[in-house]
């Protein structure tokens, strides 16, 4: 009688299976998600440990941020504090650079991170990897930004009402069309990016800021904080001061949104599809 149970059992099991995997075969045929099998690129990203403590503590977090994000090994993450580590070959086998709070300031980093945008290369600058004033003394960087110099900020560093400037790209795919962001210090620029016809503002102050700011206190302007300069492949985002700027989902989406559409739109093809 054992005997007999036991044989229906196995008869179950191995029907079981059988069925299963058969369903499992049939689901694999439609299945929505697309498993990357390896890393599917890299990334590199470019910081400093000799600049202000705030810019110190966002890269902290941010080396923390994009480090979780190649869980499961969705991409390559290599991190650098000088493109002298690399020459134009070793360069351009990153997909992107990350570059937070910082831009190259020696001749020869410059050339090499020149050819690199030129020839079809990623940026995805936080804060300061955008600040230039006229003693920078490298006008191919202003084009490349698609804005002018430095012009001002807020002080103390504080959160601040940001409104989409367009619903319609993959960067603010998701988001409200207003949030407060987090506490972060906020440059204006001369001339603003919105007067660039390359350049596709995304995201802005908003005017009902102001004023903004304790110590320094800034009353008007136009206030671009997310753009791209559609020449090159790359993406601006403003903040970057602090060890806030990590502490919200909304602003964490269009962080990755960001990441994800530089990725994209690399020359060898969209990563993320076969
Ligand atoms: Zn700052």
């Amino acid at each position: 009688m054992t005997r007999k149970i036991n044989l229906r059992f196995l008869f179950f099991i191995i029907t079981s299976i059988i069925v299963t995997e058969g369903s499992l075969f049939a689901q694999t045929a439609d299945y929505p998600a697309n498993y990357a099998k390896q890393p599917r690129f890299k990334a590199l990203l470019y910081y400093s440990e000799n600049v202000e403590e705030a810019h110190k503590e966002f890269a902290k977090d941010a080396i923390d941020f994009f480090t979780r994000l190649t869980d499961g090994d969705g991409y390559i993450l290599e991190i650098t504090t000088s493109l002298r580590n690399y020459d134009y070959d070793s360069l351009k086998d990153f997909n992107t650079i990350i570059a937070v709070n910082i831009s190259p300031s020696d001749p020869e980093e410059r050339l090499l991170f020149e050819k690199y945008m030129e020839n079809g290369g990623g940026w995805i600058g936080f804060h300061a990897a955008a600040y230039n004033d006229i003693n920078t003394g490298w006008p191919w960087f202003n084009e490349f930004l698609g804005c002018g110099h430095f012009y001002c900020n807020n002080w103390p560093p504080q959160p601040a009402l940001v409104e989409t400037d367009t619903s319609d790209s993959p960067v603010t795919k998701n988001l409200p069309s207003s949030f407060v962001a987090p506490a972060t210090e906020w440059y204006q620029w001369q001339p603003s990016p919105r007067e660039n016809p390359n350049v596709e503002v995304l995201l802005s102050l908003s005017d009902k800021n102001y004023p903004l700011g304790l110590k320094d206190v800034v009353f008007y302007g136009d206030f671009p904080i997310v753009w791209r300069n559609s020449n090159y492949r790359m993406i601006y985002l403003n903040y970057g001061h602090g060890d806030k700027c990590f502490s919200d989902a909304t602003q964490n989406l269009l962080t990755i949104n960001a990441f994800r559409y530089v990725v994209s739109l690399s020359p060898a093809g969209n990563p993320f599809w076969e």
